[in-house]
């Protein structure tokens, strides 16, 4: 932990929020550039939207959502369609703010006329989303579930999931929602810092009883049930992917602008928090993801009226340690070099000190699993450890003017196996399809130009037209100005936050939206994805194809 700065590198920087140093050259950070944005209520909506229009069926884990308040005359022709054509529907939809959490700011409402339209909706824009009505419920109970997923690489992309999750229920009984219980949300809203004031709250010292639980004591349960635990699994891990490749286009504009190739810089991992609920029928479906879920393994108690203590939570700390040492394990820079599965800790951490909790939480169990109630002793050890044995060791050392020491005691212990099971690669064959938007975007960051920005200039955009001879005599240059200007005017008019806001350039997803109008204009007859799929390789072709003429005329 280095309060007041650090001045030697580190193989693995610890970041508290996010990726904001710039000046890190070498070794791992466990943020990825962008990573807050591109999961944000408004950008999630987005990527998935596209997605959907590209493959609607693979995609149709994600409910059905509007951004507010741009689209909102179009979710009000579209709800009224909808009605038209099926009478019986009685929808209900869940407003939620951007950039929210923890439930802040949710409502639910029975039509759209109800969204409060005051003043701080364009100050503040929203998601509106239909509301899963029938979710699977236990005890009578609505729950959700916390998976966490280790982005472990994004080129080549490389994915984790945990076996093991949190399922947090809600403390109310749930009824469907009807017009006199949409305020409730006890019953609703399955947010943990929500329910914790409510006076049903019971905190569970097991992992299968009370408000918050283990995933797996919820499998069990439904196996019991005769559920077919199996593809519930596997639907999961195709969410999971799905979401990820969904995501990665973004990210990587992120990345290259923050981390330029060919020259120095860190690579990044990433734990995220994915929130999924489990409909009665046991589809899975994607409410959001998190890209700074917390890694408490405590909880507040009150011991008397005003008085509280933090106590151990025994099923946070169940997960959430195995997720934190296995993400040490699987990014450990020495790995490479044992062949042992045993894990030493000769790697230098930069922490930040709101992290310093949740990662002697990882080191706590990772000695003794069997004897839990060492853990909190032993973490307290390598607490000390870690601030006065390997920080203090590292500063002395520079002071001397020395290289770092180079191995601090090795926690040498007999590791349970790797909570982490990889996905991707392992399934890539079957979703590679999918990455076509992926495609699009490093033909965006090829005609970025100069690195460092995340928006493509007007003649970044022609360039690519005219490398690509994608202009004729139906499509003239001009025309592809007036498409460049319409489009780039509308999605800078939105007024998202975006790392670049001021700049009048054209961001990813305009650019994706004008490749797609592109594609459609070229390709007539065929679906969506098809048009994308023959442009981009048509674009690929020719851009190969001038850069092996280039060549030519190189070496000529
Ligand atoms: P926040 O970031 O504020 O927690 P979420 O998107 O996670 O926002 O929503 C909060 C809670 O609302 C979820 O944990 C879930 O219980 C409920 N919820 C969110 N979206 C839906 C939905 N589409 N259908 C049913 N319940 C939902």
């Amino acid at each position: 932990q280095f309060p007041f700065g650090r001045r030697l590198p580190c193989d693995i920087y610890w970041h508290g929020v996010s990726f904001h140093d710039n000046n890190i050259f070498s070794g791992q950070v466990n943020k990825f550039p962008g990573m807050m944005e591109t999961v944000r209520k408004i950008t999630l909506s987005r990527a998935m939207r596209t997605m959907q229009d590209l493959f609607p069926l693979e995609y149709n884990f994600y409910p059905r959502s509007w951004i507010l308040p741009e689209e909102l005359p179009l979710f009000v022709a579209e709800v009224r369609m909808m009605k038209d054509s099926n009478p019986s529907w009685k929808p209900t939809f869940i407003v939620k703010p951007d950039g929210g959490c923890q439930g802040d700011g949710i409502y639910l409402i029975k039509d759209p006329s109800d969204i409060r339209l005051t003043g701080s909706i364009q100050s503040r824009p929203a998601v509106v989303q239909e509301y899963i009505c029938k979710p699977l419920l236990v005890d009578k109970l609505k729950f959700d579930i916390r998976l966490y997923v280790l982005l472990k690489s994004l080129e080549p992309l490389e994915i984790y999931i945990a076996k093991d999750g949190l399922s947090r229920f809600c403390t109310e009984p749930y009824q469907e929602p009807t017009l006199k219980n949409l305020h409730q949300v006890f019953m609703h809203l399955t947010n943990y810092s929500l329910n914790i004031h409510s006076g049903n709250f019971i905190h569970s010292d097991s992992v299968n009883t009370g408000s918050k639980r283990t995933f797996s004591s919820i499998l069990c349960r439904l196996s019991s049930r005769g559920a077919d635990v199996k593809k519930l699994w596997s639907d999961i891990i195709s969410l999971v992917i799905k979401t990820i490749i969904a995501l990665t286009p973004e990210l990587k504009v992120y990345y290259q602008s923050d981390i330029p190739a060919g020259k120095p810089g860190p690579t990044c991992f990433q734990i995220l928090g994915f929130d999924i609920l489990l409909m009665k029928n046991l589809k899975p479906v994607l409410l959001e993801v998190n890209a700074n879920p917390s890694m408490r393994i405590e909880h507040e108690q009150e011991l008397s009226p005003g008085v509280f203590e933090n106590v151990p939570s025994p099923v946070d700390e169940e997960v959430k340690v195995a997720v934190i040492r296995d993400t040490l394990r699987l990014v450990d820079p020495q790995k490479k070099k044992r062949k042992d599965t045993h894990l030493s800790f000769h790697t230098y951490l930069f922490i930040f000190p709101t992290q310093v909790q949740s990662l002697h939480a990882g080191f706590a169990s990772m000695k003794d699993k069997q004897h839990k109630h060492h853990s909190l002793k032993l973490s307290l050890k390598l607490k000390f450890y870690l601030k006065l044995g390997l920080c203090r060791g590292l500063e002395q050392a520079e002071e001397a003017g020395e290289e770092p020491p180079e191995a601090a005691p090795a926690v040498e212990a007999a590791l349970p196996s790797l909570c982490l099971k990889q996905v991707f690669p392992k399934y890539a064959q079957q979703f590679s399809y999918l990455r076509l938007v992926d495609r699009v975007a490093a033909l965006f960051i090829r005609f970025l130009g100069v690195k460092g920005t995340t928006k493509l200039g007007p003649t970044g955009f022609r360039t690519f037209i005219r490398n690509c001879r994608l202009s004729n005599s139906n499509f003239s240059m001009a025309a592809v100005d007036i498409l460049y200007i319409d489009i780039t005017r509308r999605w800078n008019s939105m007024g998202i936050d975006h790392k670049e806001s001021g700049n009048p350039g054209m961001c990813l997803q305009a650019f994706v939206e004008a490749f797609f109008c592109l594609a459609q204009k070229k390709y007539k007859s065929l679906p969506l994805h098809e048009q994308v799929a023959s442009l981009i390789e048509l674009c690929e072709c020719r851009l190969a194809a001038l850069r092996g003429k280039r060549l030519v005329w190189g070496c000529g």
